[in-house]
């Protein structure tokens, strides 16, 4: 069902609200076959539901049964789940409609014409909902926004940034996607005022009004074409994100708005100033998170209009642009690369940050952390982003330029080198052979990791379907989504993760909103104890996808037996449901071991589960208390805390003595010095972004494990971080020697 699809197109050209919720009711019923379809709002303020559209006849007396309708549609609300009743004379079902932790409303349809909803009604209509979440809310944003005429603010101006940067500048951040590359900036999410905005010669209205004209066009062709091929390279569901841009372009309201100020006599950059600013300001004096954080949205079309009408593309072609943005969000990444740019470069984002994991396996350099990046860089300066030392250079001289562009191509030639390895098994110079896997998050990477020479997929990090939508995919979506690893890797292993919702992975329900920012406590499995309907989904989803085929789930964030074994049963109750046991594959489980707790049970959860992957980015963070997104306090050097290889060393032993296999799939394993102390430690496999596959096979393949392993305990013997790196790499520089 295309509802969403339709509404774009009236939202479009439609000026009204009520239009809108019109068409969506007559069309919700028409094809759910229903009598009648209400549609609920959620008024904060008076934090009711209201009736803002309703189509056909409902059953029974018309305002008793809308009354039945708005009770139902608040306990759907209220418990985030769809709520059904049968009566003698039809059947009623409401489903919720929620966004990044806001209650939005709810969908309620009714029939007389047949029994209960089933189970596969219930679905579509929630698929609708989420579907309809982005276009409502889209209407809401303009509501607000076309709510405030205040037009005295003063439009356009040079203000906070505009002063012309000159010179070669060097700036230090962290090392976050390794390579090098080099283009123009582009600002993503940040906007640049320019002195060339203001008004040059004498006012023309009506050419101002086609440069607005103009840039709209290039802009909506740029946002059309980049949402185009994420869904072709990135999948369906990541193009998702782009949806709301073009919805916010064909905005009436705030075409008048520039419109105005235009009249006024502005220029058109100036007019797109004035008005976007505006709309961001209002936006951001709402009370409501939901819309405060549209103001990224605004921000970006800011630039992108910007783009067109101040640099006139002198941002140079999309291939060749670095992105710069104070986040590096997952949808930046995304974007990034549907878009083809080079690089990226912004103020936060630590080493594994889940934007930062992004941009590492789809081999993309980025530079985190770098202060104030977007207020020292101009759009369209050329920049060089050195993403494996952690530089970026900002116009840089001829000769710096050079220099770089010599390291870009000895790092080709290293790539090349590297490749050589991508087929080749996993094996260490004295024969000991390393199972390497890989992590991936997406479609794009299933292609990658095959490519790079995986034998199979260690962490399928199952969050981003979810983080796109800001909302849930459907059940057969997923079957789609994870069908497409067993299509790449038809022999397996595949370690399906459950879904890990985290302040890093938010995902917009109530419950989950409740995890964002917070790393503790209610996060991961715990969020899905609330919402069993996700887990149900979910798992079901990896059973159908899996058919007859081994099936492996991993379970993240275990901190006790319990938890597991709940976890456990709730999944093995769903597969039921959906697969006789006769008629599917092997089910294995696995328990992610990332919290000090897990590690001091590991023996217990041997007991429960086949395998073990220790997942060390969560593992250092918790371990050593620092937030992994903030580049502030984490460092590629964390891993080299003896705490961590002797917990990690703890965990083999302890599930080794059980007779259970151990992967690593945390950041540390694609490291040489520490991958080899892994592989001495005893880790069964390592699982790292494909990318890195083939450097770590050629790192392996360089390396005696013997002799490390015989000194891997002295190396952690070590006191501190530097002394045990030191220590490390002298042991595996003999060694290299010895077998050179
Ligand atoms: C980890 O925590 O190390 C891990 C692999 O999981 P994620 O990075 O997705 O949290
Ligand atoms: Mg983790």
């Amino acid at each position: 069902m295309k509802i969403a699809d339709k509404l774009l197109g009236v939202f479009g050209c439609s000026r009204s609200f009520d239009e809108l919720l019109g068409f969506a009711v007559a069309n919700i019923a028409h094809e759910m076959a229903a009598d009648s379809c209400s549609i609920f709002l959620f008024d904060p303020s008076t934090r009711s539901l209201q009736l803002r559209a309703s189509s056909g006849q409902p059953a029974g007396h018309a305002t008793a049964a809308l009354a039945a309708a708005e009770g139902l549609a608040g306990t759907a609300l209220t418990q985030m789940l769809p709520e059904t009743k049968d009566h003698d004379s039809g059947s009623v079902l409401a489903v919720p409609m929620a966004l990044r932790g806001q209650p939005i409303g709810a969908i309620v349809v009714q029939t007389t014409q047949r029994g209960p909803y089933t189970a596969e009604q219930i679905q579509v209509l929630f698929e609708v909902a989420s579907q309809m979440v982005g276009i409502v809310e889209n209407a809401r944003v303009f509501k607000t926004l076309a709510g405030g005429k205040d037009l005295e603010k003063k439009p356009g101006g040079p203000e906070g940034r505009g002063e012309r940067h000159d010179g070669e500048q060097v700036l230090h951040g962290v090392a976050a996607s390794p390579g090098i590359a080099i283009g123009r900036a582009v600002l993503r999410r940040a906007y640049a005022k320019q002195p060339a905005q203001q008004p040059s010669g004498p006012h023309d209205d009506a050419a101002e009004r086609v440069r607005v004209r103009d840039a709209f066009e290039k802009t909506r062709n740029d946002v059309a074409r980049i949402r185009d091929a994420a869904a072709r390279d990135l999948g369906e569901e990541h193009a998702l994100i782009f949806t709301s841009h073009l919805v916010m372009l064909g905005d009436p309201a705030l075409h008048e708005r520039i419109e105005e100020v235009v009249a006024s006599g502005l220029a058109a950059p100036a007019a797109i100033d004035a008005a976007l600013g505006e709309f961001a300001d209002r936006l951001r004096t709402v009370g409501d998170p939901y819309l405060q954080d549209r103001v990224e949205d605004i921000d970006d079309l800011h630039s992108r209009l910007a783009d067109h009408l101040v640099l006139d593309g002198r941002g140079g072609s999309l291939g060749t642009q670095i992105v710069v943005s104070p986040h590096v969000a997952p949808s930046l990444v995304m974007e990034t690369k549907a878009q083809g740019a080079h690089g990226i470069v912004a103020e936060l984002g630590g080493t594994t940050s889940h934007g930062v994991l992004l941009a590492r396996s789809l081999g993309i350099p980025a530079v985190t952390g770098v202060d104030d990046i977007v207020r020292r860089i101009d759009p369209g300066d050329v920049v060089v982003v050195d993403g494996s030392a952690g530089i970026v250079v900002v116009r840089p001289t001829p000769e710096t330029l050079a220099r770089f562009e010599k390291r870009a191509q000895d790092v080709e030639r290293l790539r090349t080198e590297f490749a050589k390895y991508r087929h080749v098994p996993a094996r260490t110079a004295d024969g000991v052979d390393v199972s390497i896997l890989s992590n991936v998050a997406f479609g794009a990477d299933l292609a990658l990791a095959k490519e790079n020479g995986a034998e199979g997929v260690g962490l399928y990090r199952t969050e981003f379907p979810f983080i796109v939508r800001g909302g849930f995919p459907t059940r057969d979506e997923q079957v789609r989504i994870y069908r497409k690893a067993y299509d790449a890797f038809p022999q397996g292993p595949i370690n399906f993760r459950i879904l890990d919702l985290a302040g890093d992975k938010f995902v917009s329900t109530r419950g989950a909103a409740a995890a964002r920012g917070a790393f503790h406590g209610y996060r991961s499995i715990r969020v899905l104890f609330d919402y069993p309907h996700v887990l149900r989904d979910q798992v079901q989803a990896f059973a159908l996808a899996a058919g007859r085929r081994p099936l492996r789930i991993l379970v993240p964030m275990v901190s006790s037996v319990d938890e597991l074994l709940r976890v456990k049963q709730m999944t093995l109750e769903a597969i039921e449901q959906v697969v006789e046991p006769g008629a599917r594959g092997t089910l294995q489980f696995g328990a992610m071991i990332e919290l000090a707790a897990a590690v001091e049970i590991t023996a217990d959860l041997a007991a429960h589960v086949d395998f073990f992957s220790i997942g060390t980015n969560d593992l250092i963070q918790y371990t050593l208390v620092i937030d992994r997104e903030d580049p502030r306090m984490t460092s590629v050097n964390d891993a080299y805390h003896p705490a961590i290889l002797r917990i990690i060393r703890r965990v083999i032993s302890a599930a080794h003595h059980a007779h259970k296999p151990v992967t690593v799939c945390g950041e540390m394993a694609a490291r040489a010095d520490l991958a080899l102390a892994l592989v001495a430690l005893g880790a069964d496999a390592l699982s790292v972004a494909a990318p890195e596959i083939p450097g770590l096979k050629r790192s392996l393949a360089r390396a005696s494990i013997g002799p490390l392993a015989e000194q891997i305990d002295r190396v952690l013997a070590c006191p501190d971080g530097l002394a045990l790196q030191a220590a490390l790499r002298e042991a595996v520089t003999a060694r290299a020697e010895d077998t050179a």
